[in-house]
């Protein structure tokens, strides 16, 4: 007999183990357990997404015919990992082996693979995911001998290999990337439609009153909980980003606004994450809607780049460069992060709307998590790891193996390069074009050295001038530099006694 242990983020009937596996005679093991759910403050929704989703997966497998050992969730063993369930359902079962769709996190990829076979005392084999459209093998071939990996050129690959938006071997539209049509600000036309309200059933009820028992001291609330945790509900909710907010998903990509959480957003990564959706069907609909009239080609072309650029791309890095990748510190940034990212108290308008969002609905779009909340943390150099934790911690959509790119990468710059060309630090005067936060704030958008100005305008002068020897040299950021020697040196002396004075006071702005 086999068995297959089924991750949370493997709810997917197309999974590789369970392929490998005989319904009549096999089992499915799936575990709740505390060392996952707690070895970081995960969002209480994300923990109640999670384990809710799961048990829907364990009902459905089982009525389609598997055997499932499903364990729940057990207070009294905070401590327990997955490991010591295999174990206990082993002294049971007799099985010869355990097979395991790899999982996303190289921490317990390690355990798997180094101790887990002597543990159980029965051979542990690991099988590649396929809901993947790049393999990690396949990935690793891409970029071996290249100078330098560029998502642009990847995502070529990726669009040539799945044929979407293709004709014969070019792009539809005779360009591969409309990003340029893509960053509008967004000033209340068109309305932005609601997002679907799902209804909840018994299993979904059971398990936000455990969380709210077991795990009341994590961030973030679960009043506004709003995740599917079916495929039935996961399939609802894309179906509505395509026919209601695709069409303006490209123009107002990177719009914000104060009373506005999801914009046009399509908030379906939770469930492509925990499988409830693949990549392949997602961009297919898109697709299709541009095929069919009801989206241009600028907002579908977006989208799916997002998809099967972005989010194929930052996990290949992830499993080419781990561990290392996890230490890296490349702008040697050493500063604590502000008590404020945990509690949401800040007299900054537009990082107190990202936390609000984020402690609300465990979900802030990707322009909030990159050029605000991200953007603050590089311009203060606040430690990678430090931020890398908070941004696992609080979206219900955080795995390591996309967190982390995005966030050391990405927003850190940690990487010396290697996921972005540049830095994506800016002043406030970007924050104000493309949201209304500053008119809601007491910081004054338009000053950067008086008492009261946006505290990001003199920190990012500051990120500018004391990064200057790994920067300056950079061709995409040469125009900010010959801006920056053009400064009076009165300026440059104001704008670096105010940046010192919000560097010293960080935790109190
Ligand atoms: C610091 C930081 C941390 C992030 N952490 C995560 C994370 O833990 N999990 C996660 O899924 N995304 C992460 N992202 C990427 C992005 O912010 C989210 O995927 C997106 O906000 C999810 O909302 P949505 O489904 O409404 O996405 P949409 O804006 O509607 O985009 C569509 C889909 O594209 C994919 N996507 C878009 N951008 C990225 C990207 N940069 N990397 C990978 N996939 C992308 C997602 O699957 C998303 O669902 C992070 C971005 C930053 C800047
Ligand atoms: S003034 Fe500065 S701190 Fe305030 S909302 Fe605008 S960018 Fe943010």
């Amino acid at each position: 007999m086999k068995l297959a242990l089924v991750l949370g983020d493997q709810l997917s009937e197309s999974l590789s183990s369970l392929q490998r596996l005989n319904k009549r005679t096999d089992w499915v093991v799936m575990a709740e357990v505390g060392v996952e759910a707690r070895y970081v403050a995960h969002h209480q929704q994300k923990i109640a997404l999670i384990f809710s989703a799961m048990r829907h997966f364990a009902d459905s497998l089982r009525a389609a015919g598997w055997r499932v050992h499903y364990h729940p969730y057990n207070p009294d063993c905070p401590g327990q990992g997955l490991h010591d369930v295999l174990r206990e359902f082993l002294a049971q079962h007799a099985a010869d082996e355990v097979i395991i769709t790899e999982c996303g996190e190289y921490r317990l990829h390690q355990q798997m693979q180094a101790s887990w076979p002597e543990q159980l005392g029965i051979p542990v084999t690991l099988l590649p995911d396929t809901r993947f459209i790049c393999s990690k093998t396949e990935f690793a071939g891409w970029a071996q001998g290249r100078k330098q990996l560029r998502m642009e050129y990847f995502y070529r690959e990726m669009r040539r290999k799945t044929g979407l938006l293709m004709e014969g071997d070019q792009p539809v539209g005779g360009q591969w990337n409309f990003d340029s049509s893509n960053r509008e600000p967004y000033r209340g036309d068109p309305l932005i439609p609601i997002r679907p309200m799902f209804v909840y059933d018994n299993i979904d009820k059971s398990v936000l009153d455990l969380v709210a028992a077991e795990f009341a001291t994590h961030p973030g609330t679960l009043t506004h909980f709003n995740w599917p945790t079916t495929r039935t509900q996961a399939l609802q909710a894309l179906d509505s980003f395509i026919n209601t907010r695709l069409c303006w998903f490209g123009d107002f990509q990177d719009a914000m606004q104060q009373s506005q959480h999801f914009m046009f957003h399509s908030l379906i990564s939770t469930s492509l994450n925990c499988g409830l959706l693949t990549a392949l069907e997602v961009c297919q609909a898109a697709e299709q809607a541009w095929r069919d009239n009801k989206a241009p080609l600028n907002a579908v072309e977006g989208f799916i780049r997002q998809i099967i650029g972005w989010r194929e791309y930052v996990r290949g890095i992830y499993w080419l460069t781990m561990p290392t990748y996890a230490e890296l510190n490349g702008l040697n940034n050493s500063r604590d992060l502000p008590a404020y990212y945990w509690t949401g108290n800040t007299r900054m308008a537009c990082m107190k709307a990202c936390f609000k969002n984020t402690f609300d609905h465990a979900y802030a779009h990707h322009i909030q998590r990159l050029m605000i909340t991200g953007n603050f943390a590089l311009i203060t150099g606040i430690t990678p790891k430090h931020i890398c934790e908070w941004y696992l911690a609080v979206y219900a959509d955080a795995y390591d193996w996309v967190e982390l790119p995005n966030t050391l990468g990405m927003v850190m710059h940690a990487d010396g390069g290697l996921l972005a060309s540049k830095p994506y630090a800016a002043s406030g005067s970007y924050i104000h074009k493309m949201s209304d936060y500053c008119r809601h704030c007491e910081y004054q958008v338009k000053t950067s050295t008086d008492q009261n100005s946006c505290p990001f305008n003199s920190l990012y002068w500051h990120f500018i001038s004391r990064h200057a020897d790994q920067f300056v040299k950079n061709p995409r950021m040469s125009m900010i530099y010959r801006s920056y020697e053009r400064m009076s040196d009165d300026k440059k002396q104001a704008l670096h006694t105010r940046s010192t004075y919000l560097l010293e006071h960080l935790d109190e702005l």
